[in-house]
């Protein structure tokens, strides 16, 4: 049986642990059944954002007019592009991949791992994705130190009739080779939300189930309520409905939704039929391929990975990391939290993770980007705050781009600690970065970000207005063109 000082159990972020390992010399593995990289590149970020970028320069085209030019859309080469972005991310997971194998220190083995005690791994080759399974099959190996980086999967949540059926989820919904016509999509969260946006940009008749009041109801309300109206521009959106039951229809499937309670919509049912059913009820561990039973690791009841602070498991020499911790589902956070674990590990730095300045982003139109806490969650914390919200559009290039849904809320202490931002409209997820930085240094400001000089003309120059409401500072050169027409 091959022993390693580092071995990692999945090829997404964690597979940075087994390089740094590698770089000073360790030995290290990285056990790993589908294409190196993770679902972010492959099956998550990269590919939906490159989908959403064909969504906006379409809504573009649709709103020419509004600046006085007439465009139209002519045709969409749909399985060209979705196979232009499939064969992008799979040579950049090829490439991580040649990269692992070059690496000295570093072995890969393609198959599914399982842990036969606290430091024996074995390997299942037999799942192999779409690698050569190799002769690993049912080999051993050991760890000294073992990393679980196994990511998680979506969930299929219980519906009536739903093993009868044919439906999709984020993992085969972003490589079709033609767009289907009309889209029933369950799940209101992020997920549901940007392929909703998507689909429903580019022509699909969507209608989106979610089982909330609202879309994307983690985020604070005030955003969650724009992004619920801006989707009713692209989608069929009905919101406070649970899926209960499908069957198949000649063609396609029969959905029938719930009133969930949460919407406010009485008794009545309602039933939609589609071409194609997405199913984006929510991400779960893939802890449960770990036979975590052999080993003392604790889980959650959903079977997310207990931790300490320094992401150490409730076994020594046992560490975790990204979405099988179930904090924060995000690959900055994984990464992040990779760059904890290498430090922790390698030079037993007593690392805690702190997630009070980890933003999060959601690429719809309008774009959100959040960071810190809700107004809700103060209020449910009895945090006394202060709140200023300004339009995007007080920007003069906010005005120029007609952002008029848009708006920077910023959330702060009555000394001024930022406690929460959150920002809606175009590039919502750069402009929130002044405002990670900011409170990244500790006790942030609204004078941190207010301070400083913004580029005029640019968005910034909202985030800036926002801040500057809430800052000690007496003068003011905040720009103000809200109450101006879109030039
Ligand atoms: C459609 C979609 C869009 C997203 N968009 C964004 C976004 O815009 N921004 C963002 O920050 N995040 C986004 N995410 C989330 C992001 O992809 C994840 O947070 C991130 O990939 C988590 O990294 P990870 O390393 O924890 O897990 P993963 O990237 O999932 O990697 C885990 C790896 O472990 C492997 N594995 C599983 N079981 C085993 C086993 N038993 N043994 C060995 N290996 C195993 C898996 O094959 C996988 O490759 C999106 C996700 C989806 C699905």
């Amino acid at each position: 049986m091959d022993a390693y000082d580092l071995v990692v159990l999945g090829g997404g972020s964690g597979s940075q642990v087994a390089t740094a390992a590698a770089g000073d010399g360790l030995s290290a593995a990285v056990v790993e059944p589908g294409p190196l990289g993770g679902a972010c590149i492959t099956r998550g970020c990269v590919p939906s954002k490159a989908l959403i970028h064909r969504a906006d320069i379409v809504a573009e085209l649709r709103h020419a007019s509004e600046f006085g030019i007439d465009a139209e859309l002519e045709d969409v080469d749909y399985g060209e592009f979705t196979a232009a972005i499939h064969d992008a991310v799979y040579e950049k997971a090829d490439r991580q991949a040649e990269s692992i194998e070059a690496a000295e220190n570093v072995d890969r083995y393609r198959g599914t791992g399982r842990f036969v005690d606290e430091r024996t791994i074995e390997i299942d080759a037999s799942d192999g994705g779409d690698s050569d399974p190799g002769d690993t099959d049912g080999e051993r190996i050991r760890g000294d130190t073992v990393v679980i980086a196994v990511g998680g999967r979506p969930v299929v949540p219980p519906i009536d009739g739903l093993d009868a059926v044919e439906f999709l989820t984020s993992e085969d919904a972003l490589f079709l080779d033609s767009r289907p016509d009309s889209l029933v999509i369950v799940g209101g969260g992020y997920i549901g939300a940007e392929l909703g946006y998507f689909f429903g940009a580019l022509g699909t008749e969507v209608t989106i189930v979610g089982r909330s009041d609202r879309l994307v109801p983690r985020e604070d309300d005030t955003v969650s309520d724009v992004v619920t109206d801006a989707l009713g521009r692209y989608c069929d959106v009905r919101t406070g409905y649970e899926a209960t039951a499908v069957e198949s229809v000649d063609g396609g499937v029969a959905v029938t939704a719930e009133p969930s309670g949460e919407g406010g919509n009485g008794d009545d049912a309602i039933d939609r039929e589609a071409d194609d059913l997405l199913l984006a009820t929510g991400r779960r561990p893939n802890t449960d391929t770990l036979n975590l039973e052999a080993t003392g690791v604790e889980t959650d009841e959903s079977g997310h990975v207990e931790t300490d602070d320094r992401l150490e498991t409730s076994v020594d020499g046992i560490w975790a990391l990204g979405d099988v911790l179930g904090e924060q589902p995000y690959k900055h956070a994984a990464d992040y939290e990779t760059r904890v674990v290498t430090a922790n590990v390698l030079d037993d730095a007593g690392e805690a993770v702190d997630y009070a300045a980890m933003p999060h982003a959601i690429f719809t139109s309008p774009q959100v980007a959040s960071v810190g806490r809700t107004e809700g969650e103060l209020e449910d914390a009895g945090r006394e705050f202060n709140a200023a919200t300004v339009p995007v559009d007080a920007a003069p290039l906010g005005m120029i781009l007609h952002a008029d849904d848009g708006f920077v809320k910023v959330l702060a202490a009555p000394d001024g600690e930022i406690l929460g931002c959150h920002i809606v409209g175009p590039h919502a997820s750069t402009l929130i970065q002044e405002v990670v930085t900011a409170m990244d240094r500790g006790e942030g400001t609204v004078d941190d970000v207010a301070e400083p000089v913004h580029v005029h003309p640019a968005l910034s120059e909202a985030v800036y207005a926002a801040f500057d409401e809430l800052s000690s500072r007496r003068y003011s050169t905040a720009p103000d063109w809200r109450d101006i027409d879109g030039a």
